[in-house]
This record gives structure tokens, C-alpha cells and sequence, in this order.
């Protein structure tokens, strides 16, 4: 079963928290602090695998979580932090959020993407020891890991599209032109699953993609509507395949219009796509079909080439075709990684949070788990970030707890790994 769409939800690991710990040895009263610091969470990171050509596996598994970093511990003892969880997805998959339709990542190079940062560890007592708190009584929590409800969606990446009403030989053309060997018969829905094959020519190679029609299934009902057309999308050329012989008693005119209709119903990008057009099952048609097809296709600005998949007769021709006209086409589109939307920061600002402030030898401690993400694009040394950070502050109601519990000007507040003295 082809399956190019689904929801996971993704959580990174939380860093390890760090640990409150005081030296100690036989003869030493009071050592001083040595509580080390938390580990960090696991990230999760996305990898394009070409040996995956659906994303079937995720229909069984959904949840993906990244394991936590370990605690710190006496001593100055780092907890470990944890190497990445790779989720691994078919070569061309987009990673959207699934409640804002936000692109966070389209996974089509070789890199791997980190999608869900693992939380940093908290840092051990050991680093808050100053002149006049020699002995710090709190470490700071591990920051959470990022969790994402996420939309994977398939869009094949492939530098030719074959597109084609069904039964003209699609399939037949892709297995004679490269090793894929996908279903030839002669009837209806035989490609349900797009194919990938390598064509090879001397040094040279690429991609190219046998898509199912979207005719094929669409008119009898099957319910693949428009599915498979989003395959094409990013297809550098398409290779319109026509059977110019007629012998299924359709117009190969009326056909290659019908096929370009479909296309630009989908998208007006699609429809403007630079075309080959291929003249197949040759072997059958007569010269008048073919000439009047040609003068038609021609008439039209576009490359016309007559073949014979069955008997491989052209096919070579329309492969030096395809390569030349590879060379002067842009590489296949990328998906643009979307920032957060406005509303999204805005959800993040004034959505109900809950926080705790805790006052330990002075300082007064924030824990808020929601507020670790915006830290973490705060920028401290610019006024208006700091002015963003401290409305954030005021209008979740941490001003007011600090100030129920005395916090006085001057006075240290802690949140994670960040201090500031507070200011009125
Ligand atoms: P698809 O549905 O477009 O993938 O078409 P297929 O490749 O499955 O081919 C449909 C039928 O047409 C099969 O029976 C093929 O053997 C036949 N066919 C494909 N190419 C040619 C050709 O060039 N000449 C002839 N005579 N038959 C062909
Ligand atoms: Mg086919």
C-alpha cells in the first residue's frame, strides 16, 4: 500500500537536571559545592533513506520520543546526554506542523534535520557558588525537550515525471529506460504506487518517476482524486506519454488536452512545467496519425518525439533529449522552512501558563517549562528583545508571584540558566 501522508507526534528529550551536592572528605568540614550538571535531551532528526519509498511504517508508530539526559551528579559529575533519535523518511518527505500547516522541514538532501531540540541540561550547584553564597542550595532543571504534532507528506523527488492516461505506456517506457521494473499489463490502475528509476546515460544520470494518473483511479471511483499529482510537483520535466495509435479508441490530441487540464486544475506551476511529449506505441499507429499528431505537438513549441516502448524504438533519442534539457533546467524545488507565525508566538505569549517561583537563599527560582523556548530566542544584550521578555514576564503573572513573595529591587531571579537582577 502507498501511503504518502500521515501524523506523528514528536518529543525531543529533556536535559538531565543538575545536581545540588556538596564536596566531601575525611577531614574536611565543610567541603564546597560540586553538584555537576544535567545532560542533554535527545534531539529528533529527520534523514532521507532511499531505501523507503512510502511512509507506510508510521501508519503502526506514532509517538517518537526522545530519550532524556541523564541527571548530573556528585563530584562534578556531567550526566550523559544522549545521542540524536533519527526518525528515517523517504527521500523528498515535508515535515509540516500539523496545527498551523507551518514547513519545518523538507528532508531531500543527504543532511539530517533536526526538527525537535533535545533540552539543554541544568547546570549543578557548583556553578552558583559566589563571595557571598558560598554555599548555593539549588541547581537548575534540565530545559524540556520541543514536542511537535507533525504532518510527513511525500512529494517525490525526481528530476522527470512520466504523466500519461492509463495503459499508454508509462510503465513499459520506465522499464526499458532504467532498472525499475514496476507492473506492465494491460489494463487499467496497474501503477498505484509511483515508481522511481535511475536512467543512466554514459556519466550521466537521473531520476525519473512513473506517477499514477490520477484518471486512473478518479474516473472509476477509485477515490485517488488528485493524490498522486502532488509527485509531480517537483518534477524538473515532465514527459508527457501519449499513445498516438489510438487502438483504445481515444484521440491522442484530446487526450494530451485532457492530461494538461488535470495538471493545471492542480496547480498553474504544474501546468507551466517544461514538457516533452512522447508519441508512444508508434509501432501501431500509421504514418498520418503520427505526422498529424506531430504537427499538432509542434505547433505548440514543444519537443515531439515518436517511440516505441515495447520495442525500445526512439526511447533512445528522447533520453538525449531529456538529459539536454536537465542541463539547462534549475535543480528540483526545495520547500522554504516557514518561521513561527505570528499567531503562533502570540499563542506562546498568552496562552495560560503555569510557572512556580521558589525563593532559595536569595534567589528567587523560576520553573516554567513554556517559558524555556522563548528564552532560547531572547536575546539578552537587545533592548527590544528584553522589553519582549519582560512583557512576557508581566503579562503570565511572574511579576505579580515575585512581588507577592517580596522580591525586592536588585534581587537575583533564576530561570534555567539564566539570572538577572530584578528591576522594577
Ligand atoms: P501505463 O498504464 O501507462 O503504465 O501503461 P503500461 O506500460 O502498463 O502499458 C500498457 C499496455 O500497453 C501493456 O500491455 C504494454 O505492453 C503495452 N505497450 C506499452 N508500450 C507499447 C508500445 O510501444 N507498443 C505497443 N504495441 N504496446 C505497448
Ligand atoms: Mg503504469
Amino acid at each position: 500500500m502507498f501511503v504518502d501522508k500521515v501524523e506523528i507526534s514528536i518529543k525531543a528529550g529533556n536535559g538531565g537536571n543538575g545536581a545540588v551536592s556538596f564536596h566531601r572528605e575525611k577531614y574536611v568540614n565543610a567541603g564546597g559545592p560540586d553538584g555537576g550538571d544535567g545532560g542533554k535531551g535527545s534531539d529528533i532528526v529527520f534523514q532521507a533513506d532511499d531505501n523507503l519509498s512510502t511512509l507506510i511504517d508510521f501508519r503502526y508508530k506514532k509517538k517518537y520520543t526522545g530519550p532524556d539526559g541523564e541527571n548530573g551528579g556528585a563530584r562534578r559529575c556531567f550526566g550523559k546526554s544522549m545521542e540524536p533519535t533519527v526518525i528515517r523518511v523517504p527521500r523528498g518527505t515535508i515535515i509540516k506542523d500539523a496545527h498551523t500547516g507551518r514547513i519545518m522541514a523538507d528532508i531531500s538532501d543527504d543532511e539530517p534535520v533536526v526538527v525537535a531540540r533535545g533540552g539543554k541540561g541544568g547546570k549543578g550547584n557548583q556553578h552558583f557558588a559566589t563571595p557571598t553564597r558560598q554555599i548555593p542550595r539549588f541547581a537548575k532543571p534540565g530545559y524540556p525537550g520541543e514536542k511537535f504534532d507533525v504532518i510527513l507528506e511525500l512529494k517525490l523527488l525526481a528530476d522527470v515525471g512520466l504523466v500519461g492516461f492509463p495503459n499508454v505506456g508509462k510503465s513499459t517506457l520506465i522499464s526499458v529506460v532504467s532498472a525499475a521494473k514496476p507492473k506492465i499489463a494491460n489494463y487499467h490502475f496497474t501503477t498505484l504506487t509511483p515508481v522511481l528509476g535511475v536512467v543512466k546515460r554514459g556519466e550521466r544520470s537521473f531520476v525519473m518517476a512513473d506517477i499514477p494518473g490520477l484518471i486512473e483511479g478518479a474516473s472509476e471511483g477509485v477515490g485517488l482524486g488528485h493524490a498522486f499529482l502532488r509527485h509531480v510537483e517537483r518534477c524538473r520535466l515532465i514527459v508527457h506519454v501519449v499513445d498516438v495509435s489510438g487502438i483504445e479508441g481515444r484521440d491522442p490530441k484530446d487526450d494530451f488536452e485532457k492530461i494538461n487540464l488535470e495538471l493545471a486544475n492542480f496547480s498553474e506551476e504544474l501546468a507551466e512545467s517544461p514538457q516533452i511529449v512522447a508519441a508512444n506505441k508508434s509501432d501501431m499507429a500509421t504514418e498520418e496519425q503520427i505526422n498529424e499528431f506531430r504537427e499538432y505537438i509542434e505547433a505548440k513549441g514543444l519537443k515531439f518525439f515518436t517511440i516505441s516502448a515495447a520495442t525500445t524504438q526512439g526511447t533512445e533519442a528522447l533520453i538525449d533529449c531529456v538529459v539536454e534539457a536537465l542541463d539547462k533546467l534549475p535543480p528540483a524545488k526545495r520547500f522554504e522552512v516557514q518561521p513561527l507565525t505570528l499567531e503562533e508566538l502570540e499563542a506562546i505569549e498568552t496562552e495560560k501558563h503555569s510557572f512556580r517561583v521558589e525563593k532559595i537563599d536569595d534567589v528567587y527560582v523560576v520553573d516554567a517549562e513554556w517559558l524555556a523556548p522563548i528564552l532560547s530566542t531572547v536575546n539578552m544584550e537587545d533592548y527590544e528583545s528584553l522589553q519582549y521578555f519582560q512583557r512576557v514576564l508581566r503579562s503570565s503573572g511572574i511579576i505579580d508571584e515575585l512581588e507577592r513573595q517580596g522580591i525586592q529591587e536588585d534581587d537575583l531571579v533564576s530561570i534555567f540558566d539564566f539570572e538577572f537582577n530584578y528591576v522594577r
